[in-house]
């Protein structure tokens, strides 16, 4: 059964109350809701800084792998600073939620940005995939693996900052060499090794970022089909075709990161040095009307 607002109500107050640090915040705006967590604009009251307050209610964290999960996702997202991450401000509990205070995203996710204009520019392209990369960049250099990059995951602040969030599903790579073999969640856009279980690594974050790309870029995923069974099929076989409409150097940089051997995939590091960002225009900044509306090419 789905919760209502007014079921909320009654579970999440209006004054949250962190009692371990003596504050409170004051419950804004409905943000949006993902598999156990509820989003809202919350104030602090002292200071009237606002943050995202992402909720989730104890009455969901029965098993002991969503216990699990939770806290490897505040434990891993904590230990982060950096300008393209979702800022991790604290986090606390009651007797009926645990709260995380986050950095505020107010101009939502890529995914909204992509429902409205599907396809977008080569240089809008240019401009969030250079500021995704340096954030993945960052999870790498620390040894963390997202795992679930995807456009929902992908926010965007009053400037129309790329932050990297949701780290649900997100791993530490604990020793050299270490592959993992299995993955609690349905990471979007799932590389093959996942599917066929054979160990992974980075190596998957560089083909979510390859997926990104192309539905930036071409405004359909690159995978897409009627049915999961057979955009696995299509994975695992690393079937996929890019329009000729894509100019070289965005195609080339595409192929490279949607290889099916993880090894042959380039690090963040070699991607940022690309020719697809350095042969046109990088914009410095993209204005807000961008979500809705394609800039003029004139
Ligand atoms: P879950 O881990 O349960 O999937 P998400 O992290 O995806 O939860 O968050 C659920 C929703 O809350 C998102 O789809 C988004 O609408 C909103 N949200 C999450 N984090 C932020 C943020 N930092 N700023 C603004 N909105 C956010």
């Amino acid at each position: 059964m789905t919760s209502t607002r007014e079921d909320d109500k009654k579970t999440i107050p209006d004054v949250i109350v962190d009692k371990t640090r003596n504050c409170s915040y004051q419950r804004l705006r409905f943000f949006g809701k993902g598999g156990f967590a509820k989003c809202y604009e919350i104030q602090h009251t002292a200071t009237k800084e606002v943050f995202a307050g992402k909720i989730v209610p104890k009455s969901m964290m029965t098993k002991a792998s969503h216990r699990e999960k939770m806290a490897q996702e505040i434990s891993i997202h904590r230990s982060l600073c950096h300008k393209h991450v979702v800022g991790f401000h604290s986090f606390f509990e009651d007797s009926a939620n645990i709260y995380i205070v986050l950095e505020l995203c107010k101009r939502r996710s890529l995914m909204e940005l992509h429902k409205r204009r599907n396809a977008i520019t080569e240089p809008e392209t240019r401009y969030f995939m250079h500021q995704i990369l340096e954030g993945v960049q960052y999870l790498h250099s620390r040894r963390i693996i997202h795992r679930d990059l995807k456009l929902g995951n992908l926010f965007l602040d009053d400037e129309l900052h790329v932050k990297i969030g949701d780290f649900g599903l997100a791993s530490r790579i604990e020793y050299e060499g270490e592959r993992k073999q299995t993955v609690c969640g349905t990471p979007n856009y799932i590389a093959p090794e996942i599917l066929t279980r054979k160990g992974h690594s980075l190596e998957v974050d560089i083909w979510s970022l390859g997926c990104i790309m192309y539905t930036l870029l071409v405004g359909t995923p690159p995978f897409e089909t009627s049915s999961l069974k057979d955009t696995y099929k299509r994975i695992k076989e690393c079937e996929y075709r890019i329009p000729s409409t894509l100019r070289k150097p965005a195609m080339e940089m595409i192929v490279m990161q949607l290889q099916e051997e993880p090894a042959n995939r380039p690090s963040v590091t070699k991607l940022l040095q690309h020719q697809f960002f350095t042969s046109g225009i990088m914009p410095a900044a993209l204005p807000p009307s961008c979500l809705t509306t394609a800039p003029r090419t004139d």
